[in-house]
């Protein structure tokens, strides 16, 4: 392999591909992101590196979804966010708690730890049904902190939560105040992975501020790729002492677009008529159709129902090779053979539809 997609077909993408259930950045960028990518481009020229209205507008538009005078950073992915973030809460011997299944610990290559100049990060074992669910809980935090505190151990500082989870569940309002409340007794900062915070909003029908400052988190990295961009994440800042350094931190990672306009400007069609919460709940939605399907289905085991846009199930080795072999393309990465089925924002009922006819043909129902 010479590169990231290394084709040795010569067979090109053609519109027409069916939609995949993968991953929800499978997906294209939604209408309304892209009319204000080509607005800002025909705005002409833009001052750069951030300067420009479109980006002022789009951090504007975030101050008023959450209700607070917030410090916001665009950049071009969740690992740069979430690694950025946390290493502006962190000192080199600090550590972060999270759970096992948390995206940071999974699969940003140590990106938490590379940007933190060392921190490490803590991972929370626990047999509790919130495990279960990729869930932190005020307990297992408790525990960690506790476990040790002399010097030979790196000092607990953050706590970093998946909101809504890599399991497909959503922390409820309460379970975030209880771990944030838990975090102030052991006095840690809260860091909430929001790739998919859209989707946990749109299940909780709260507002956004309810589940973020008012509930005790200190910076949420705000996806906006899953949600419907093209690219681009919003890492927001509750506390300014927290951002202080910020901006430097993102231009020495590499992270500062100068044209950051193609960024920040698919942020407005996002946020304007709530185009965001619309995209999570049909994503939403869809995981939901999907998951009623494969419930009634015999010899399949669906885990948790779906809070999210995600949905579990464990399917016979046969069956997901079968699957596989008809084109469809999921990841399976629950021990025991689980497979996690992704929806997106642009996911038709008709793909479902395919999808569970296809799953039961190959269960021979
Ligand atoms: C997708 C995702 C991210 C961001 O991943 P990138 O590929 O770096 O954009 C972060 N956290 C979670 C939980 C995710 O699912």
């Amino acid at each position: 392999m010479s590169g990231f997609n290394t084709r040795t077909d010569g067979a090109q993408p053609v519109a027409t591909a069916k939609q995949q259930f993968a991953s929800d950045n499978y997906a294209g960028a939604c209408p309304e992101a892209l009319h204000w990518l080509c607005e800002a481009n025909a705005s002409g020229h833009e001052p750069a590196y951030g300067e420009d209205r479109w980006t002022q507008r789009s951090t504007d538009m975030l101050r008023q979804l959450f209700d607070i005078e917030c410090d916001v950073y665009f950049v071009f992915n969740g690992t740069a966010a979430n690694s950025l973030a946390l290493a502006s809460l962190c000192q080199s011997y600090h550590s972060v708690i999270c759970s096992p299944v948390a995206h940071i610990e999974t699969d940003e290559c140590g990106g938490p730890e590379f940007f933190s100049n060392g921190s490490k990060l803590l991972v929370a074992e626990s047999q509790s049904q919130a495990a279960q669910l990729g869930k932190l809980t005020p307990e297992a935090i408790d525990a960690l902190v506790t476990k040790r505190s002399d010097i030979h151990y790196p000092r607990p500082k953050v706590v970093s939560i998946t909101q809504a989870t890599e399991m497909g569940t959503v922390y409820s309002v309460d379970e975030v105040h209880a771990i944030s409340s838990m975090a102030k007794t052991r006095q840690l900062r809260l860091h909430m992975d929001g790739a998919r915070f859209a989707n946990a909003v749109a299940h909780l029908g709260c507002s956004p501020a309810d589940i973020t400052w008012r509930a005790g988190v200190d910076v949420l990295c705000f996806g906006g790729t899953k949600n419907g961009l093209p690219v681009g994440e919003a890492v927001v800042f509750f506390d300014h002492k927290l951002s202080e350094d910020f901006a430097w931190r993102v231009k020495q990672a590499g992270q500062l677009s100068s044209k950051m306009r193609f960024i920040s400007a698919p942020w407005v069609g996002l946020l304007e008529n709530d185009v965001w919460l619309h995209n999570a709940r049909h994503a939403n939605a869809m995981a939901q159709r999907l998951y009623t399907g494969l419930q009634n289905m015999a010899g399949i085991t669906t885990l948790h129902p779906p809070q999210a846009n995600g949905v579990f199930a464990q399917l016979p080795p046969a069956a997901v090779q079968a699957l596989h072999t008809r084109g469809w393309k999921f990841y399976q990465f629950i021990a025991g053979g689980g497979c996690r089925f992704m929806c997106a924002w642009d996911t038709t009922t008709e793909s479902v539809d395919a999808f569970l006819a296809d799953i039961c043909t190959v269960m021979g129902a």
